[in-house]
């Protein structure tokens, strides 16, 4: 095995974050290995969104260190260089889709490989209809996004982020503003990614997703990370008392 493989993709060291007064991340400790899906849950306000935002510069942290595939985030916001290269190799899914509605599903995602990395237009849609493709919509290329569902538009939006070929990619509850039905589809294509070997961080409240899908899973409690396990171990035996209380309640 060579060293780059086994390398974490992702390394946060002591990381603090406070919002003035208020300290929302406490010792972040965290490696994340290329190929590793990771599952993120706890209690509403616990800091997850704020963790996962640290990764790729969304939010600035005040102590300790974030490394992504090699480049430094420092505390402060101490590190532009690295943040541009962060923000071009990590993908992210947000709850609200963030989609442009004023481009076609198409334009929505050949913009960025076309302004940031200078693709051609051609390159550029031949990617995209095969990224639409491979989540299951290609038929609504020409469409707006006002015109898709919410499945279909949390679909594009992962077409999006992975036309940009990222080395990670972060979830922020993807499926927590779906109608129920939309749920499953939007899963299925997460589940896809997560076999075809991409590095993923997510966000989620659905347990059986996490107990299939992840390598690991991290249970924050206001700001710490109180527990981390294989899924089958922190479900079935969770060693710590909030862990128990936080999956009695959602389980
Ligand atoms: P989660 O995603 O687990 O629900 P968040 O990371 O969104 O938690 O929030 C963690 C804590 O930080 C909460 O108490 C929240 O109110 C607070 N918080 C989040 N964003 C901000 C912000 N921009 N300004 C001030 N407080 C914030
Ligand atoms: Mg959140």
């Amino acid at each position: 095995m060579t060293e780059s493989v086994s390398n974490p993709i992702v390394r946060m060291a002591k990381v603090n974050k406070h919002f003035g007064s208020l300290h929302v991340l406490k010792d972040i400790d965290l490696q994340v290995k290329p190929g590793e899906v990771v599952v993120v849950i706890g209690a509403s306000g616990s800091g997850k969104s704020t963790l996962i935002r640290c990764i790729n510069g969304l939010e600035e942290f005040q102590e300790g260190h974030i490394e992504v595939d090699g480049n430094e985030l420092l505390p402060d916001g101490r590190s532009s260089k690295a943040l541009q290269r962060i923000r071009t190799e990590v993908g992210m899914v947000f709850q609200q889709f963030n989609l442009f509605p004023h481009l076609s599903v198409l334009d929505n995602v050949t913009l960025a490989p076309m302004k940031v990395r200078g693709w051609n237009r051609a390159d550029a849609v031949k990617t995209g209809e095969r990224l639409l493709d491979r989540v299951g919509i290609s038929d609504q290329a020409i469409k707006y996004p006002s015109q898709l569902s919410g499945g279909q538009q949390q679909r594009v939006a992962l077409a999006r982020a992975l036309a940009m070929e990222p080395r990670l990619m972060l979830f922020d509850e993807p499926t927590s503003a779906l109608d129920p039905e939309m749920i499953g589809e939007v899963l299925d294509a997460m589940r896809e990614l997560a076999r075809e070997g991409m590095t993923m961080i997510i966000v989620t409240h659905e347990m059986g997703f996490a107990r299939e899908v992840a390598d690991r899973v991290i249970f924050i409690h206001q700001g710490q990370i109180l527990e981390e396990a294989p899924p089958a171990d922190l479900f079935d035996n969770p060693r710590h008392e909030r862990t128990q209380s936080f999956l009695s309640r959602v389980l």
